[in-house]
Formats: structure tokens, sequence, C-alpha cells
């Protein structure tokens, strides 16, 4: 029996925190892969030591003497902090001088990728040492493609070549948030990206379990920081999570579910302040089924949208229009989140960072296409109400609909997926937080 086991940043942010983590393992001898992130805040106002290191790479384009800057010194304090409060002896200021020291010879785009990875990097150190287990470094076998995507065949076969599955038995420690492109060079996942490095050493060691460590006891049914007593989700499917992440619910990177997905490796999300708690249970198929009295899974939003609408008589009948509306989108370069039809209107939704820069965009599609009407809305948010059950019960659409109705919030888009597990609505910013409050008050009694 293996359990990966991936510590985030809020479970590492100091040396009472990692005291904690080593208990955790320690109890359970099946945790003999454990990946970890950088230490990210101790408290709100407080800083995570990847957005220190980003702020060194922000000057590193204008001054040569990167000691100048006081963030060195704030990270290399953090760290002695941690390895003192632990009783080891680590000198980190020699491990960071090197880091300078090769920093000063890449070119901006990769000092700025290995520099973000450094945080991962010099706590994986730490807390081998601290375990006794074997520090291996991602870059001797994560690969990633010319895109910055995980590839898969290179790093099953360097795990191979390195030995993996032999070195885990006594316990090994790998660091989160990157690994090695074709030229060798170190490059990182997207921010969260830790949740994604202990996906890829789930699967590549076959393990029975991916335990993901956090700040909350799961995944829980909406945002806390908008409803601070949300209920854990206590099980749900890959797609219900996939969903949900993409959507908003950033406890887990939303593209950390496929390497574990394929191999049908169960993902457990845990709270590293309450171990006692059984947490979130993720599985291709879940057997607790949801009941009437609360037939949704979760709740999740994002804000900053623009939707583009246009309208046109017979839409319907005009074969080609939705592919020259997609050329234009292709020619801009702009991805799109979602395009709800009728018989005489298309909308697109798309994000505010692929719309940023591309402010002529309507113009451009109300010349080419020339429909009846084309209205843009910024500032929408979008929230998505997901649940597995929903294929079978029927209602949960008209009590969504009605709730936000009786409080008062305009929806302005409707977006029904057709797997039927989720229903995606568009409301102003501004209504953002009370509608999801109003949704799940609404499911949850
Ligand atoms: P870690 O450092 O463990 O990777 P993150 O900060 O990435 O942790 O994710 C945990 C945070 O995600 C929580 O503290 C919480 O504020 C936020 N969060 C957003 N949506 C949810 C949700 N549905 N369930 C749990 N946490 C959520
Ligand atoms: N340290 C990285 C970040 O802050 C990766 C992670 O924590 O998962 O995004
Ligand atoms: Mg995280």
């Amino acid at each position: 029996m293996l359990r990966v086991a991936k510590f985030g940043g809020t479970s590492l942010a100091n040396g009472a925190q990692i005291k904690k983590v080593i208990g955790i393992i320690k109890k359970d001898p099946c945790r003999r892969a454990i990946v970890v992130s950088a230490p990210g805040k101790r408290h709100p106002r407080d800083q995570k030591i990847t957005d220190l290191l980003l702020r060194i790479s922000d000057h590193n384009h204008t001054r040569n003497d990167l000691h100048e800057i006081g963030y060195v010194d704030m990270i290399t304090v953090r760290f002695e902090e941690i390895v003192k409060e632990l009783g080891l002896e680590i000198d980190i200021k020699q491990i960071f001088g090197d880091i300078l020291e090769k920093v000063s010879k890449l070119g901006p785009l990769l000092a700025r990728e290995y520099l973000a990875s450094r945080g991962e990097y010099l706590n994986a150190i730490i807390i081998a040492k601290a375990l006794g287990f074997e520090f291996i470094d991602a870059d001797e076998f994560i690969h990633l493609d010319e895109k910055g995507r995980y590839d898969q065949k290179r790093t099953a076969n360097a795990a191979q070549k390195i030995g993996l599955v032999e070195k885990v038995e006594k316990g090994i420690v790998v660091p989160g948030f990157y690994g090695i492109d074709a030229q060798e060079n170190i490059r990182t996942f997207p921010r969260g990206g830790s949740d994604i490095t202990g996906a890829i050493v789930s699967a590549v060691l076959h393990a029975d379990m991916y335990e993901n460590w956090t700040d909350k006891p799961g995944v829980l049914m909406t945002d806390p920081s908008i409803v601070p007593d949300a209920r854990t989700i206590s099980q749900m499917n890959y797609s219900e999570l996939r969903e949900l992440t993409y959507m908003g619910a950033n406890v887990f990177q939303d593209e950390a579910v496929f390497p574990v997905r394929e191999l049908d490796i169960p993902i457990n999300v845990r709270d590293t302040n309450n171990p006692g708690h059984p947490g979130t249970l993720i599985v291709a198929k879940s057997n607790d089924e949801p009941n009437n009295l609360c037939p949704i899974t979760g709740i999740a939003g994002r804000k900053n949208f623009t939707v583009i609408s246009m309208s046109r008589a017979l839409m319907n009948q005009e074969i080609g229009f939705v592919r020259r509306v997609c050329s234009i989108m292709e020619e801009e370069g702009v991805s799109f989140e979602h395009m709800p039809t009728s018989i005489d209107s298309l909308s697109i939704i798309i994000s505010g960072d692929q719309f940023a820069g591309k402010e002529t965009l309507p113009s451009r599609i109300d010349q080419e296409m020339r429909p009846d009407g084309l209205v843009t809305q910024h500032g929408i948010s979008l929230i998505c109400v997901v649940g597995r059950a929903m294929v079978h019960i029927p209602g949960i659409a008209g009590r969504v609909f009605g709730a936000l109705g009786q409080a008062k919030i305009n929806v302005k888009i409707i977006n029904q997926g057709s797997s039927e597990t989720n229903i995606i609505i568009g409301v102003s910013d501004s209504d953002f937080e009370n509608a999801t409050r109003v949704i799940y008050n609404e499911f949850v009694v």
C-alpha cells in the first residue's frame, strides 16, 4: 500500500506547521512519497515564499546586485528560522548564494521560472532531512514539453531510469511545482502547481491513494471566504472535481486531476490542522449518492468575464455562422469559455485575461458578421452549480432561478452543459458573493 502525500504551502508555512506534517507522515508507514510546496502565508497579511521569489525576478531585469533587494534576506531568514526550529543544520545562505549565481546566468524568462521553483526546492531539502527520507529533485524525472505541459512518456522513462519505485521503499521527498524541459531548463507549472506534481508522482508510482493536505477539511461546498461555515463534500467524482476547480474552487489546481483520473487513483483532500477529519474523497464513481435533502455537490464561480451577445433573425438556418465567428476568435488568438446559443442568438463568454488587449474584438465581429444586434457586457461573474444527481432529480435549475429571483438578483446568462451535471449562470460581479450565498442556502438546510 502506497500513499502519496502532498502538503500545500499553508501546511508548511513555518517550523511548527512542518512538525505537524512530520507527525502526520510518521503516523502511517504507507506515506512514503511526499510532495511539498514552498512555505505559504503564516497569517493573512504575510507573503508566500513563491511571491517573494517572483518579486526578486521582477527586479532582476534592472539591477545587477540581487543582494541589494530586501527580498533575498526575507527569504533566507524565513528558511533559516524553519531550519532552526526543526533542529537541523543546513547552510541556507550557501544554497541561496548558488541559486543567485545561476540566476545571473539565465535569460529573464528562464530566470523567473527557475527562481519561482526554488521555494519548493529548499523546502523539500529541509523536510527530507527532518524526516530522514531521500530528497529526489523533480528535475531528475518530471519532464515538461515545449508548451510547459507534463510529458507523460519521458517522465515515466526517467522515473524508471533513476529507480524511483525502489527508492520509495525507504521514503522520498519531491519538491512540487516544477520539472525540466527538453533543453534541461527548470520550468514551472501554473500557480498552485504542486498539486499537479502530487498527481504526477501518484501516477508514476501507481499509488493506491493521492492525499492532498491543505488548510481546510477537504473541498467545501463553496468558497469559505463567501460562506465561512460551508460544509465539506464527503465524496464526489473526478468530473465534479474538475468542474468545481476549473470554475474557481482553488483548493486544488484544476489540471491536477488528469494524471490520477487516468489510472483511477482516488484523491483524498485532507486538513493538516485537523488530521482526524476524513476530508473529501474523489473517485471515478461515487457511491455516496446525494439525496433529495441536498441534491447538489458544490458551487464555484469566478468574476470578470466579458460576454459578447449577438442576435440575427433566422440565425439557426444560416450555415457557417458559428464557424465564421470562431474563425475571427481564432485569428485574434482569443479562447472562449462558453458559447450558449438559442434559435436566433449567440453569446460568447470570454475570461477577463483573454479579453485584455482585444478590446476591438466586438467591433470586428459586428463588422464582419453584421448581426441585427450586438451587445457587449463586462464585469460578469459565472457561477457553476455542480452535481452528479442533477440528471436524476428534477427541478434543480428551477430552484436556482427561483431563489435568485426572490433575492432580486438578475440572471444575465444561463448555460447547462450537455452532461447535465452542471448549471452555469452569469450575474454582475457586484452580485457574485450574494448569489453564491443564496444558492448555497437554497440547497443546504
Ligand atoms: P495549499 O497551500 O494547501 O495548496 P491553497 O491556498 O492552494 O492551499 O488552497 C486552500 C484554500 O482554497 C483555502 O484556504 C480556501 O480559502 C480556498 N478555497 C476556495 N474554494 C474552496 C473550497 N470549495 N473548498 C476549500 N477551500 C477553498
Ligand atoms: N508555491 C507555488 C504557488 O504558490 C505552487 C503551489 O503552492 O502549489 O503557486
Ligand atoms: Mg494550492
